[in-house]
């Protein structure tokens, strides 16, 4: 499993960064407890838009932009400065979808067969393709997209985890088949060592961002889609949680209104990002009820 540890100077401490997800190459350490990701208009966008908002306590701080050899990056704080060295660390993708109505419409505007999303398919499961499909051996890419946020718990909970990191050496990004509430609430126990203190400081928290979230001009006006929540705790007993990667939160059609619960039907651009709130905070109090 990849996480990528390089070294930046937090005050007088050394101390790694801790990449759960994403391309290799797309961050950089910045100076005094900053990371740099490679630029995307829509990130950039939506961190502007969310240091004015009331939400802005769950993001990290933006700095601006930074070239750096001819690339151009977002700045923002490193969320790991101010915890121990040992921290660990949970990735976990909000939302009932991971890709844009955007993306759909025009995967479908042009539903070419796909032989090599045939293949992904039947290596995860033989029995999904329909006989039709499977006399093809091909799929079309809006039925392989579908399906795919089915094999997790993105299409059922509204989240699912996608790294954990822990300080006794302990990471992992496999949690591409983690379906089941069960399944997922045993992952949480073992990120936490089932500590009640730091679960009950991610349920406050949590809660508190679902408030913010309910009265959120940002929110109102955007659909929130594959944006991470990252839970960090240390052995000091200090926990938090805030909202990263903006790449794909795009501002919604005129008209459109969402409220980020209801069930997602092709074409209201409800993104589940409530759905996937509540469930994680199901979880957390999930393991203080056993
Ligand atoms: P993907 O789209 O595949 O999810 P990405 O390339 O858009 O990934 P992010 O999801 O933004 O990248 O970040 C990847 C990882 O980097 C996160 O899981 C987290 O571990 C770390 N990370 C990102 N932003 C911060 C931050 N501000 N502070 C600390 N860690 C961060
Ligand atoms: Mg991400
Ligand atoms: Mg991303």
């Amino acid at each position: 499993q990849y996480i990528c540890f390089s070294f930046a100077i937090r005050g007088d401490r050394r101390m790694p960064w801790v990449q759960l997800a994403g391309h290799e190459g797309s961050f950089q350490t910045g100076e005094c407890g900053t990371v740099l990701k490679k630029l995307s208009p829509e990130e950039k966008h939506s961190l502007e838009a969310l240091m004015d908002d009331v939400v802005k306590p769950f993001a990290p701080s933006y700095m601006g932009t930074r070239e750096i050899d001819g690339q151009d990056y977002i700045e923002m704080r490193d969320l790991l400065t101010g915890f121990d060295t040992a921290v660990s660390v949970m990735d976990c993708k909000l939302g009932i979808r991971t890709y844009l109505e955007e993306e759909l419409t025009k995967a479908k505007a042009k539903p070419t067969m796909r032989p090599d999303m045939y293949t992904k398919m039947i290596e995860v499961d033989a029995n999904e393709p329909t006989a039709e499909e499977h006399a093809q051996q091909a799929v079309t890419k809006p039925r392989y997209m579908q399906w795919r946020e089915t094999i997790s718990s993105t299409a059922t909970l509204g989240f699912r985890v996608e790294g954990v990191k822990k300080p006794n050496g302990f990471s992992s990004k496999d949690y591409k088949f983690t379906k089941r509430k069960e399944d997922v609430v045993e992952v949480f126990k073992h990120f936490t060592d089932c500590n009640p203190d730091i679960i009950q400081i991610y349920i406050h928290r949590l809660k508190d961002l679902r408030k913010a979230v309910a009265v959120s001009p940002f929110f109102a006006s955007h659909e929130v889609i594959g944006s991470s929540l990252l839970l960090i705790h240390d052995t000091a007993g200090l926990a938090g949680v805030w909202m990263i990667d903006f790449a794909k939160t795009v501002p919604l059609p005129e008209n459109i209104h969402i409220d980020h619960f209801r069930p997602w039907v092709e074409g209201n651009h409800e993104d589940g990002y409530l759905i996937g709130l509540n469930n994680l905070i199901g979880c957390f109090e999930e393991i203080l009820r056993q």
